[in-house]
């Protein structure tokens, strides 16, 4: 169903490619990791659910100009409920994938245009969100850009599980052993299991997109760095941390495209974000993402 509605509605595939973590539950599009303040000004995060109207097997129109929360009430910069929300207490059944979205109220606010309807999903929920969100994107520098979307969650996370479940399995007992001792969660015997995984897929990954930024590397590497994703040499070669194994897909793929264009300019001048901008539109928020992940 995700990978249908994305590539029919191209409203929906602006979402994603936004950011939103988009998913769907029957006849509702669901957006998580919504931002919003508390009555006290503390950062939570609830859900947006939009009723879809089929009209047909793969398109879908909006029912009206409202939406559902799933979340306490939003609350502005001044401490008060945000004024003009309308609706009211609302429950509203989803299905077990969305367990984790209760939708306790709903919102009305009319856009101002001649039929008193948004024009499409995307300005729908752009327009909820300015609102919902805008007084904890000011207060708490936070935004509903966690690229979650269904599709990645589901297949990141099963990917990860199969792939791992020894690895998995042998670190928790590993803690359970030794409960106060600072273990590393990466160390010499991690890096030699997974260098050859994390070589076919940076070498796939760059057979991609090295066509694309027009440009050849040298040798590949597959190190185990402590502070970097990955590095390009001034004779072009590249190398790449193994932990890109456990990112999820669009952060490789930024952190491929990233050293590739490299190979066109050495240093993060304009011109290098240039080049990368070219193939990843949204690196600003790529970058941002992966800094949220740290590095070990
Ligand atoms: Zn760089």
């Amino acid at each position: 169903m995700f990978q249908r509605l994305v590539s029919h509605n191209d409203d929906i595939r602006r979402l994603v490619e936004k950011g939103y973590a988009v998913a769907f539950d029957s006849n509702y599009l669901i957006i998580r990791d919504v931002p919003y303040l508390d009555n006290g000004r503390r950062l939570q995060t609830g859900a947006i659910v939009a009723k879809l109207v089929f009209v047909d097997k793969d398109n879908v129109i909006q029912d009206d100009h409202q939406i559902f929360f799933a979340g306490s009430v939003p609350h502005g910069l001044d401490g008060n409920p945000i004024p003009n929300l309308g609706g009211g207490v609302t429950v509203l059944a989803l299905g077990e994938n969305c367990a984790d979205v209760v939708v306790q109220r709903s919102f009305s606010n009319k856009p101002r245009t001649a039929t008193g309807q948004f024009p499409d999903f995307y300005e729908k929920i752009e327009s909820y969100v300015g609102i919902i969100s805008g007084p904890a994107m000011e207060l708490h520098s936070a935004n509903p850009y966690t690229f979650n979307a269904a599709k990645d969650v589901v297949s990141n996370w099963e990917r990860f599980v199969s792939r791992h479940a020894e690895w998995l399995l042998s670190r928790i007992a590993n803690f359970a052993r030794t409960p106060s001792s600072p273990v590393s969660l990466y160390g010499r015997a991690e890096y030699l299991c997974h260098r050859e995984s994390a070589r076919s897929l940076v070498e796939s990954r760059l057979a991609v997109f090295a066509p694309v930024l027009e440009v050849s590397y040298g040798r590949v590497s597959i190190r185990a760095q402590k502070t970097c994703w990955g590095s390009c040499s001034r004779s072009g070669n590249l190398n790449f941390n193994y932990k890109i194994l456990f990112l999820p897909a669009h952060l490789q793929d930024y952190v491929i495209v990233h050293e590739l264009a490299h190979l066109r300019e050495l240093s993060h001048s304009a011109r290098f974000w240039a080049v990368v901008g070219s193939v990843l539109p949204s690196w600003r928020s790529l970058r941002r993402e992966l800094r949220g992940k740290g590095m070990l």
